[in-house]
């Protein structure tokens, strides 16, 4: 092996491990931080961060890449992906002057105390400076980057490298085409049948041992992993250390179970990402949308089907059975399927998401190209939710106030959760095929077939081609909204008529 390749992964595992234990304590600063412990965790975050910057802008990256560059065509097809993704990152990481990378940082710790006080007060004009502030910066890292004349492109590609504002706008243009309709129907038929949630009192402790039996059935490894509460749930850490959190509510059991299934499926992909990778491209994700796919599939196609709930409502009932006394299999299962419009993303049906998602994207795209002022963003806001949803919030907190992403400078994040319910589809159509009965292992508690395919096709390919690509090999098809809409037309049609 080329002497500058090994010296080049011992720098990339070097950098890899200090971001390791720079999520590790973001993961404990929103588990099991004491409450005043703040201000020294802050500290401890930014010299954390400050050292993992020193050793991502190391010139010794620079030296070594330069050399391999030198000798690029000699390099086997694996080394390449390595070695041109190494380029890619210690380009972006170098050519931000510290001190941005700085004032970005200061300046998205000051935004996001004003976005939870303006959230609270339901008031948007005084966190308005603090988005125009990020939006002057996410354009300033842009033009840092080459990519001054597509500022929104450069966000989209941080995220979900390949994708641009114009192939997403092509693929939810035709996605709202179909599902607007598609939510009318669906709406009718719900607003027909409408039933208030019949589940109640569920105890904690056993909500939790539930769904971690779920979880480990599905197949995720919980000696390289654990579960534990956090307000948001989220999943953080690689394979060799999974970190996941749910939340818990007595009369929602299903939230925390589904919010579990969902990081577990994040959980899923990083376990299955090539161990031995994982400071390379070759052991990383495809992007945040592929990241998705990953977790939506288990959360939805999975999860929400009749033939899991065939094999796991007899558990369910041995751990509730008083709670579940009178509630039938098909009150369960609708309840499960519950469609119920709601202005809040997060707690949005898998139905209605993909709205909120092409709502939030339009407005970034006229943020960006100046169409839209900072301050008019409420009006628009409510405007499009009206047009998009049905309804119009009747505060901005319940608007244009209820996501964090913007108060970090996270633009262009949004459209992943969606391209994720698409991809999920779209694998979902292609595992099908190969495989017309797998439906009918989940009715036995067997899951390890759709993992396996999963594992093959997906998560041993790390990051070696973009995330289009990769669904165009997995599928045979360009990636398109059609799988997307079958499906939910497919689910909820049964359920609807
Ligand atoms: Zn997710």
């Amino acid at each position: 092996m080329n002497d500058a390749y090994l010296r080049l992964i011992d720098r990339l595992k070097h950098r890899y491990l200090i971001g390791s234990v720079q999520g590790l304590l973001g993961w404990d600063e929103q588990v099991n931080l004491p409450p005043d412990s703040a201000d020294f965790r802050a500290e401890q975050m930014a010299t954390i961060a400050g050292l993992e910057h020193a050793a991502a802008s190391d010139p010794q990256i620079g030296t070594l890449l330069a050399e391999l560059g030198g000798a690029f065509a000699d390099l086997d097809q694996d080394c390449q992906v390595v070695v041109r993704e190494a380029r890619q990152d210690f380009d972006r990481v170098t050519k931000l002057p510290a001190e941005f990378v700085e004032e970005k940082a200061r300046h998205s710790s000051a935004a996001y105390h004003a976005w939870t006080k303006a959230r609270t007060d339901r008031e948007f004009a005084p966190y308005a400076p603090f988005i125009e502030k990020h939006l002057e910066l996410a354009k300033r890292e842009a033009e840092y980057q080459g990519w001054g004349d597509r500022p929104y492109d450069y966000a989209i590609d941080l995220h979900d490298p390949g994708f641009s504002a114009e192939v997403i706008d092509q693929l939810f243009a035709e996605l709202k085409m179909g599902l607007i309709p598609l939510v009318k129907k669906i709406e009718a038929a719900a607003a027909a049948n409408k039933t208030v949630s019949p589940l109640h009192g569920f105890p904690v402790d056993a909500q939790r041992s539930f769904l971690e039996e779920v979880t480990a059935k599905l197949g995720f490894d919980y000696g390289r992993g654990r579960i534990d509460v956090s307000p948001h749930p989220f999943c953080e850490g690689s394979g060799a250390d999974v970190r996941m959190t749910t939340r818990f509510q007595e009369d929602d059991p299903l939230d925390s179970l589904f919010s579990a299934i969902h990081e577990a499926g994040h959980g899923l992909y990083e376990q299955g990402l090539p161990l031995a990778d994982h400071a390379t491209a070759l052991g990383q994700h495809a992007g945040m949308a592929m990241h998705e796919s990953q977790s939506r599939m288990w959360e939805n196609q999975v999860s929400r089907s009749r033939a899991f709930w065939r094999h796991f409502e007899s558990r369910f009932r041995e751990f509730f059975g008083a709670q579940l006394d009178g509630v039938s299999s098909d009150q369960l299962y609708r309840e499960i399927n519950a469609v119920r419009p709601t202005l809040i993303r997060v707690d949005s049906d898998e139905v209605h998401y993909n709205l909120h998602i092409i709502l939030r994207f339009e407005l970034e795209k006229k943020l960006f190209s100046g169409e839209l002022a900072v301050k008019d963003l409420p009006e628009a806001w409510n405007d499009s939710c009206e047009e998009i949803l049905g309804c119009r919030p009747t505060h901005d907190g319940e608007g244009v106030l209820q996501d964090v992403h913007w108060s970090g400078g996270a633009f262009g994040y949004f459209p992943s959760y969606c391209l994720g319910n698409m991809i999920a589809a779209q694998n979902w159509d292609a595992v099908r095929r190969e495989m017309p009965d797998l439906e009918s292992d989940f009715e036995r508690g067997k899951f390890s077939r759709l993992l396996n395919w999963l594992r093959l096709n997906i998560h041993q390919q790390g990051k070696s081609r973009p995330a289009l690509e990769r669904v165009e090999i997995v599928t045979k098809a360009p990636l398109s909204p059609r799988s997307l809409l079958a499906y939910l037309e497919e689910r909820y049609g049964s359920l609807y008529n």
